[in-house]
């Protein structure tokens, strides 16, 4: 199965573009491993996977799309890298994203953007693109995600594959490289529900080495989706917000997200509509909160301790290093970024941005609170489009940073949340997604949803 894929990567990767790096030896000798041990390490034992770039791993670069780690090789794994290896997943490579997570496109890569392939001229979504990408093209039949705002999600939505961000503190952040910590959530992704729960599994459970781990229960989403595909949702409560709909969003997005709720009735389900009046300002907040933390997590990348060096030549002093470092080290997304964050956080505009932003948040969870108190799940699409054209909006942030208005509440509350795949938009034909919302630690809703519906 790993040679099929490896097989696969060769022919088609070139066209796709969704690795940055491809360790056939590593991941031939694990299949190896695997195929010998004398009991399975777990279910998911041999079935090889794909890894977002933004995951240490110790015998693969570590990049996460940036040219200021290029070629950097961890000294450690993350623990989702050593549990998909104490499992017996064979790592195929390391996906491409946009640099340091940032980004709905995958175009703010350094090393050049990944295709869609149901549409070589389309985005596949991001900053996971890479992984989606993988899946769409059957060059792995599961990969890893991260999810700070919606990059798990919306990639998942545009390549018509399941994406699961779990609850915040689910899936350990050791060994992420961090964008935004108290949004980054690592998650599986994969073609099939079942699939992306039995990936949540071997990643999920409490991380000493995390300090926002949860120490809890893994939800039981493998025997949540074998229930889901029995097709019945009959006493499930769903809610669908309102807010998510109107202008800014496609007909056929639109259209499709109504046929999906007409299926979900059809199963069972009991739908209403829920207002979440607060949600439409999580797209501001994120914008203040996502900055302000990256430009402090950004702030090691200081040529000093690792990555990228320029201008060390003895007549440039450690700070000119530094600077002129950054200068060739970061992309513009992520300057804009280290420069709004940097501002909002100056000392007497506090009040103003990040403690409004963080007053926001709290409004959000009360959101989900109420929400959640007359439902079980939350629906609405995952994204306002289906993917659009590679270029169409590299000039315009605004309009980048629309594409996850509906996936950043979720992360802004540390609830799960899912996308799975919801046929194809009578517009374009192109894929759309339905995202699934749950409470926090009731990542086992979105599985037997997800499953019922798929
Ligand atoms: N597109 C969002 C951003 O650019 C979300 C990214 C993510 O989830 N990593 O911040």
């Amino acid at each position: 199965v790993t040679q099929a894929h490896l097989d696969r990567i060769a022919q088609v990767d070139d066209f796709v573009h969704a690795f940055l790096h491809v360790d056939a030896e590593g991941a031939l000798a694990a299949a190896k491993a695997a195929d010998e041990a004398a009991e399975p390490a777990s279910a998911l034992a041999g079935v090889p996977l794909a890894v977002k770039d933004v995951l240490t791993t110790i015998d693969m670069p570590t990049t996460v799309g940036s040219k200021t780690l290029e070629g950097w090789i961890p000294p450690y794994d993350a623990t989702v890298t050593k549990r998909l290896r104490a499992a017996g997943l064979p790592i195929l490579g390391k996906t491409n994203m946009d640099e340091f997570a940032m980004g709905s496109s995958t175009e703010n890569s350094a090393y050049g953007p990944t295709h869609n392939p149901w549409d070589h001229a389309r985005i596949p979504g991001g900053s996971g693109g890479g992984s989606a990408a993988t899946l769409a093209a059957f060059e792995a039949p599961l990969a890893i995600g991260t999810d700070t705002g919606g990059s798990i999600r919306q990639p998942g939505a545009v390549t018509g594959t399941v994406g699961v961000k779990p609850t915040y503190g689910g899936v350990s952040r050791y060994g992420l490289v961090a964008f935004s910590s108290s949004l980054d959530q690592a998650g599986p992704c994969a073609r099939t529900v079942l699939d992306a729960a039995l990936l949540h599994e071997v990643i999920a459970g409490h991380d000493p080495m995390d300090s926002t781990s949860i120490d809890a229960p893994v939800p039981p989403v493998v025997a949540a989706a074998r229930e889901g595909l029995n097709g019945d949702l009959k006493g499930v409560k769903v809610g669908v917000v309102r807010e998510f709909s109107g202008e800014g969003y496609q007909p056929g997005v639109l259209r499709s997200f109504e046929s999906a709720v007409d299926k979900l009735r059809e199963l069972g389900a009991e739908v209403v509509e829920i207002s979440c009046p607060n949600f439409v300002y999580a797209l501001p907040a994120y914008y203040l909160i996502a900055p302000s933390e990256c430009s402090s997590n950004l702030a090691r990348f200081d040529a000093m301790r690792y990555g990228l060096r320029v201008s060390d030549d003895g007549e440039h002093s450690a700070e000119e290093v530094m600077s002129l470092t950054r200068e060739a080290g970061f992309g513009p997304e992520v300057k804009r970024r280290v420069m709004l964050g940097t501002y909002a956080l100056s000392s007497g505009y506090y009040d103003a941005y990040y403690g409004s932003a963080q007053k926001v948040r709290t409004l959000i969870t009360r959101d989900f609170d109420a929400a959640f108190e007359q439902v079980d799940v939350l629906v609405s699409p995952t994204t306002p489009t289906t993917a659009f054209k590679i270029g169409e909006r590299v000039d315009d942030p605004l309009a980048m940073y629309l594409s996850d208005i509906c996936s950043i509440p979720a992360n802004l509350a540390g609830n799960a949340a899912m996308s799975v795949p919801s046929g194809l938009s009578d517009e374009d034909g192109l894929p759309v997604g339905l995202q699934i919302m749950a409470p926090a630690l009731a990542d086992e809703r979105l599985y037997r949803v997800g499953a019922a519906y798929e």
